[in-house]
């Protein structure tokens, strides 16, 4: 005790003796833990290092780790984290009911945690959630079919296949009753038509997120409901989905001049899907500046470890199972053939260099 006294007070001299305040250095601030799902999607490694790059800048230590879509692993990942001491704890949950054990032991250790992109569930141990608006997402991705098949001019009927996100993120039913809640009057009066009668997340969830599982599900559905028909449009929630989706629509013969790609939305912007969408392919995309959200994060860590209120814009919509969420909901943009240039381009977020 005497000793960690003295201690103290050497310090306190000798920072004196510097003439500085007796504050953290900048290097020793956190470390903040950072827990991203993939790196198999462009958009976690964006939000990896945007988050990295943000925190160096404030002078904090940082710990970035993902866990390539392996639920033990991200949690193995975490306990090692809430064990070095972490500050904070930034999660984007491969699963998010799966982490109540590892939440309470950082919450007896007092480290924040902050639910990242998706929704932590299940747990009292979840400080703020930053993300978008996703709800808005599913609006956006519907509307560009409304817009691209002309719905709301009274055309149709067309025929429509409807894919969801991992049935485990919680995202993906919001970004699904978003869209239903623009089709549903479409879908409703017969302008469009599901062949397959494949409606709802518990059928059109796609585990994981995997491009190839939703190749393969269009495949079936091709076969099995549109031998001698045409498919108009598939609601795609995300680009990774729906280049799989594209691929197997080319191996029918979709594509040509005579049997043109039907209208296929897609979420994150990336590389490969804007590409997609000059050459005709893919229809559209939704954009969500994932350096928009490495700020908000940022933010709300500043804020919180400085014992400050973080700034927050929604206390309704995220319940959590134990808890409504406090929330920061950034704006989705649509993203198509029109606008790519202005939004991707001019926002800064890619060179031109990188599409073309
Ligand atoms: C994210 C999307 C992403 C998807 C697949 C969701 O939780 O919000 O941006 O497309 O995961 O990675």
């Amino acid at each position: 005790m005497k000793r960690t006294i003295l201690k103290a007070l050497l310090a306190t001299a000798a920072i004196g003796a510097l003439g500085l305040a007796p504050l953290a250095h900048a290097q020793d601030k956190g470390p903040i833990a950072i827990s991203m799902p993939t790196k198999s999607s462009a958009r976690w490694i964006a939000d990896g290092a945007n988050m990295v790059k943000y925190f160096k800048e404030k002078g904090y230590k940082t710990d970035l780790q993902y866990a390539e879509d392996d639920i033990p692993n991200q949690l193995a990942q975490i306990e090692n984290m809430v064990t070095k001491g972490a500050k904070v704890l930034v999660i984007a949950a491969i699963d998010g009911t799966t982490l109540s054990d590892v939440l309470q032991k950082a919450a007896d250790k007092g480290i924040k945690v902050i639910a990242y992109d998706r929704l932590i569930k299940g747990s009292k141990n979840v400080d703020y959630y930053a993300t978008f608006d996703n709800f808005q997402v599913g609006v956006l991705q519907a509307q560009s079919i409304e817009k691209m098949l002309k719905l709301k001019e009274g055309k149709g009927p067309f025929n429509i296949e409807l894919f969801g996100g991992s049935p485990d993120d919680n995202n993906a039913f919001f970004f699904y009753d978003g869209a239903i809640s623009v089709l549903k009057p479409y879908l409703d009066s017969g302008k469009l038509v599901v062949r397959s009668k494949q409606l709802g997340m518990a059928k059109v969830g796609t585990l994981r997120w995997d491009g190839a599982v939703a190749q393969a599900r269009m495949d079936n559905l091709l076969s099995a409901y549109y031998g001698n028909a045409r498919v108009d449009a598939v609601l795609s929630p995300y680009d990774g989905l729906s280049i799989g989706i594209l691929s197997s629509l080319k191996g029918v013969g979709y594509g040509t001049p005579k049997q043109p790609m039907p209208v296929v939305t897609g979420q994150d912007a990336e590389v490969p899907s804007v590409k997609s969408m000059l050459r005709g392919e893919q229809s559209s995309t939704v954009f969500k500046d994932t350096r928009e959200l490495a700020k908000v994060t940022g933010a709300m860590i500043d804020a919180m470890l400085s014992g400050r209120k973080p700034e927050i814009n929604d206390t309704k919509t995220y319940n959590n199972g134990v808890k409504i969420v406090p929330s920061y909901l950034l704006k989705p943009v649509s993203v198509d053939v029109s606008n790519w240039k202005e939004v991707l381009i001019g926002s800064g977020y890619y060179k031109e260099s990188q599409i073309k």
